[in-house]
């Protein structure tokens, strides 16, 4: 989708952009460098806390949006008992978003809003978000691979503003209406778009691609494992090195299981709390008789794998179930994270 409207910004006025799309909101996340010296999204109150200087963070911006931990709703103790929605309240603006991130959220969209059921807390909470993506092109991280799932270096949609550095000038597009309310808020800042800021950024496209050291050929693992010709003994393989950590789906922007708690709070009252699940982990689908549909590693490597890949699964969902942000690269002990198995999965060994 073509951008509504496009700007040029010179990189000395970021701070002040950033100062003005902060008046916009109540609150601001961006990347931010902690000891001793990573990245993550967390509250900023001022542009000089702001990194911009990365690859990409450990753990997703997606988290600000469907919470690793929270209360659903409250019920309080009385005749009769009274039930109470839980939330945050204000509006948000997550800043600097790289494009996988910003392609996951859109299937977070897709899974809490338009599947056969809503989900009020994701709902209420996107609603006050706006997103500010940043562009890549010129910061390959070594373990993303987003050439291989057309989500970056840039985003063509999802954002309501997009920043790009290209050359000595930030190029700033405009996705939404909501965006183009903040860019009117910040136009004395902002100057007119020369034809070749766009087509500048374009060029940079294939030195990115160059530059990514993960390489995974996604389409052939999608029609090696739609058409069930892996081996069972590749997913033998591939559980032998699986210590059943969880971690591939704890710092994957796009997977989505959760689990609930009812927890008695001092006060007489009960509270909901949902907190981010996975389905690597052993009881993931365990049930109360102690059936296990899913016990041994290797089916759940299987799943994780087929949910992500398989045809049926991305024909349900529109997309892959993977954007190539390469977290699972960084955490994974075994070495068997999404480009090893996509190219085991391809060559069937
Ligand atoms: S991060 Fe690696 S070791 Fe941990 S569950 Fe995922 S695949 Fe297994
Ligand atoms: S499977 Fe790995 S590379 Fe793909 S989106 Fe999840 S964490 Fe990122």
């Amino acid at each position: 989708m073509p951008a509504l409207a496009q700007y040029s910004l010179p990189p000395t006025r970021l701070k002040d952009l950033f100062q003005r799309l902060s008046q916009a909101v109540d609150q601001v996340i961006a990347p931010t460098r902690v000891p001793p010296g990573d990245v993550f999204y967390d509250v900023v109150q001022g542009p000089d806390e702001v990194a911009l200087d990365f690859g990409n963070s450990l753990v997703s911006p997606v988290a600000w949006l469907y919470r690793p931990v929270e209360e659903m709703f409250r019920v309080l103790p009385g005749e009769p008992p009274r039930v109470e929605p839980c939330g945050e309240e204000g509006r948000r603006l997550l800043f600097a978003v790289r494009p996988c991130d910003l392609a996951a959220i859109g299937r977070l969209d897709q899974f809490f809003l338009e599947g056969d059921f809503r989900d009020d807390l994701y709902a209420a909470r996107r609603a006050r978000t706006l997103l500010v993506a940043l562009a890549c092109a010129t910061q390959a991280d070594p373990r993303c691979f987003c050439s291989c799932c057309e989500t970056g270096p840039y985003a063509e949609q999802g954002f309501d503003l997009q920043l790009s550095l290209v050359g000595d000038r930030y190029l700033l597009e405009v996705g939404s209406e909501s965006g183009a309310a903040l860019a009117e808020q910040c136009r004395d800042l902002l100057e007119p778009a020369a034809e070749d800021l766009a087509a500048g950024r374009a060029q940079q496209v294939q030195a990115f691609y160059a530059g990514l050291e993960q390489k995974a050929n996604m389409p052939a693992a999608v029609r090696r494992l739609s058409s069930e010709a892996v081996p069972v003994e590749l997913w033998d393989r591939i559980a032998s090195r699986c210590l059943g950590c969880g971690g591939c789906s704890f710092v994957c922007p796009v997977c989505t299981c959760f689990y609930t708690t009812d927890q008695v709070r001092e006060d007489g009252s009960i509270v909901r709390v949902r907190a981010w699940d996975s389905c690597r982990l052993e009881g993931y689908t365990r049930e109360a008789s102690g059936h296990n549909p899913r016990a041994h590693r290797r089916q759940r490597a299987e799943r994780f794998s087929y949910h992500k890949l398989a045809y049926p699964c991305i024909q349900r969902e529109g997309r892959l179930g993977c954007v190539g942000c390469g977290r699972c690269v960084t955490v994974c002990f075994g070495g068997v994270h999404m480009p090893r198995v996509a190219q085991m999965i391809r060559r069937g060994e």
